[in-house]
């Protein structure tokens, strides 16, 4: 178990504190990382580092000599804002990555707030490689790119290595195209989270019958082959490694030359971007040029979420699966609650994660807390009626689906992760709740049917039923809860 030391963000920005920015941002370090092996990017090589975009530079790509390309083995494609050189031979999958790419340009219009002509005119050249040798053959890998292992963003061009996933060879593409265009037309040179996390959260996409959406938050594993966002995230929140969120914002520009900081920044962008307490701010913030003194905007913006924002944060990377579903998961985290007295009754939705029932508990005070009534908790293949006590046949978090927890969130004590974030530890008796220090939302504790509970900090007291945060849509009904106190 360790606990986290400060629930308060501070936005930190020293590390980044005289460093430019510049270098990190026209290289665009894009790793797999559903593989370990074929991981991060190369450090960013001085001389290829370019000065950010500029209207004026960007479109200045090195000249094509065109009469090497095709002996060299290269195709050009060619689409409205985008001229992409291959090597991969003709197949649709890589044929049609310029309808992509043109589609993609009118979605981070919108998303980005970019002026509708400058983006018409925009335009980038791209190549997807398998030989690298058949590029610089032709001239189209001058020597000052690096030797990177999957993506590179220079001035009004980028250059990927070919990907074994037709998602993830999207993917990249849309990811350096995301840095292009915030580059050249918006002239963003945020920190290292933000540009890398909006590259990614614009690159995480579904393509379908030939429609193109962006910014999707992924539903499944399958929708996204060899993504792993999600699953770094899940690793090392299980590892004791998870970040806080200050810490993620506070990344330096050497740090996205591993893969784990590119599935920090993309969480802390996705989850700013769909929290439905916080999305239209941070929309707001995506629409505008970022500059240096980004995070002191996130400040100031966000000034009075701090407390609630790091609680949300922890939460969401504790629950983080496929599929989260943001609304059912947001959280009342209103204080505002009064002394249990006689039997106070509470309704707790099946479809709903952690929820407010205004009640304070009081540290060392003994509380019966009782569950009654049976809910659903699926629909497919058979509809899933459970009772607080769950269903045996089905864990989540290695607690059966369904049963009810209880948490209590401190006005004043600090919430703690559990080192491996499985469940809360178990009692020898599952469903009887034992006194401890550590009953948090993060770590809650297991009532069933019903279970006396002596409050072991004073707080308010949350209750949900067990269930993954991307299985609470085909939930429904409740569960009646009582909550009485019992003399010690
Ligand atoms: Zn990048």
């Amino acid at each position: 178990m360790f606990t986290l030391p400060d629930q308060n963000l501070s936005w930190t920005v020293n590390r980044l504190a005289g460093r430019t920015l510049a270098g990190l941002l026209c290289v665009a370090i894009c790793a797999p990382i559903g593989s370990a092996t074929n991981g991060a990017e190369q450090a960013p090589n001085s001389s290829a580092v370019q000065p950010a975009a500029s209207p004026t530079n960007v479109q200045s790509a090195s000249n094509v000599d065109e009469t090497k390309i095709s002996p060299a083995g290269i195709r050009k494609l060619s689409g409205k804002h985008i001229t992409l050189y291959t090597d991969l031979s003709p197949q649709p999958s890589v044929d049609e990555l310029p309808a992509v790419f043109d589609q993609a340009v009118a979605l981070w219009q919108e998303f980005l707030g970019l002026d509708k002509a400058e983006c018409e005119r925009f335009h980038i050249r791209g190549a997807v490689m398998r030989d690298r040798e058949r590029f610089k053959t032709a001239g189209l890998l001058p020597p000052s790119v690096p030797d990177f292992q999957n993506g590179w963003t220079g001035k009004g061009e980028f250059w990927i290595n070919d990907q074994s996933s037709e998602y993830y060879r999207r993917h990249l593409m849309l990811h350096e195209g995301t840095h292009g265009i915030m580059f050249a037309v918006q002239k963003s040179q945020g920190p290292p989270w933000y540009m890398e996390g909006v590259a990614e959260l614009l690159a995480t996409h579904r393509w379908k019958d030939g429609q193109l959406a962006v910014g999707v938050f992924p539903s499944d594993a399958a929708e996204v082959p060899k993504l792993g966002r999600i699953e770094i995230v899940q690793t090392e929140f299980a590892r004791n490694r998870a970040l806080k969120l200050r810490d993620v914002l506070a990344y330096d520009n050497r740090a996205h030359l591993q893969n784990e900081p590119y599935a920090w920044s993309w969480a802390a962008v996705a989850f700013f971007h769909e929290h439905p307490r916080y999305r239209e701010r941070f929309s707001r913030l995506l629409k505008k040029p970022a500059r240096q003194d980004f995070n002191a905007q996130m400040r100031t913006i966000f000034e009075n979420d701090r407390q609630a924002l790091a609680e949300e944060w922890q939460i969401f990377v504790a629950n983080l699966v496929h599929g989260y579903d943001f609304e059912r998961m947001a959280i009342d985290l209103n204080t505002d609650a009064a002394p249990i007295q006689g039997n106070a009754e509470f309704d707790v939705a099946a479809n709903r994660g952690w929820q407010n029932t205004r009640l304070l508990v009081e540290k060392g005070r003994r509380y019966r807390i009782a569950g009654e009534g049976e809910f659903l908790l699926g629909t497919k293949p058979q509809p899933w009626v459970s009772q607080a006590n769950g269903i045996t046949l089905r864990y989540h978090h290695g607690l059966p689906l369904g049963v009810l927890l209880a948490g209590i969130r401190g006005t004043t004590a600090t919430p703690e992760i559990r080192p491996n974030g499985g469940p809360p530890q178990e009692t020898e008796n599952k469903h009887q709740a034992e006194p401890s220090d550590r009953v948090t939302l993060i770590n809650p504790a297991v009532i069933g049917t019903a279970a006396t509970f002596v409050a072991p900090r004073t707080g308010v007291l949350y209750l949900r039923v067990n269930d993954s945060a991307g299985g609470l849509a085909d939930n429904s009904g409740t569960l009646a809860v009582r909550v009485f106190e019992q003399p010690n």
